[in-house]
């Protein structure tokens, strides 16, 4: 008798070996697993975008105070038309993103989820594969509490892009948050 799922001699009689059967466990576990601990989006807020994108905000007024003061008024209008749709187009981007991404935290397992356009992102990390977390902070961040958190993965897992892991910018209230997810996911085993 050969396991149905990787080949591996049976020792008794079955289907399965302990190894798949034990895994077949596990997926069972995770699946059951749904009761939502926390819940975390990507932080958007104008003032936060106002700061951001302050070089470019002085850079237009400055064009626009130049265009008036030296009598081109067409000019300056135009100016602010621009800078109107630039700004704009630059926060709904922003506001989108942020609303597109959501991390998840359950009782074994953490999710992230990005569909924004044509992306379409979906990674669920169980707590056991957790190699290390950790959150960081621009200067701008650490003035409004926001803080990106990186939650890195021993092995690599299906979908994720350039870090072995999950990773989601501007999160509010990043310290006390951070600590809360520590009490969530527990002590990491190396
Ligand atoms: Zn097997």
């Amino acid at each position: 008798m050969r396991c149905s799922i990787c080949g591996a001699k049976l020792k008794k009689e079955g289907d399965i070996c302990v190894n798949c059967y034990r895994e077949y466990q596990e997926e069972e576990d995770l699946k059951k697993d749904t009761k939502e601990k926390l819940k975390l989006n990507r932080k958007y807020s104008i003032a936060y975008e106002v700061a951001r994108y302050a070089g470019l905000i002085i850079l237009f007024l400055l064009a626009i105070i130049v265009s008036f003061l030296s009598g081109g008024i067409l000019n300056g209008f135009i100016f602010i038309l621009i800078f109107i749709g630039v700004f704009g187009f630059l926060l709904f981007w922003d506001k989108r993103i942020a609303m597109a991404t959501q991390i998840t935290f359950y009782e074994k397992k953490v999710r992230y989820t990005f569909k924004f356009l044509f992306f379409d992102v979906d990674k669920t990390v169980k707590y056991s594969e957790i190699d290390d977390a950790s959150y960081f902070q621009t200067y701008r961040q650490k003035k409004f509490g926001y803080g990106d958190l990186c939650i890195y993965t021993k092995g690599i897992i299906p979908g994720s892009g350039y870090i072995n892991g999950i990773h989601i910018k501007n999160v509010e209230n990043i310290s006390e948050v951070f600590k809360q997810i520590g009490q969530i996911v527990g002590p990491i085993k190396k």
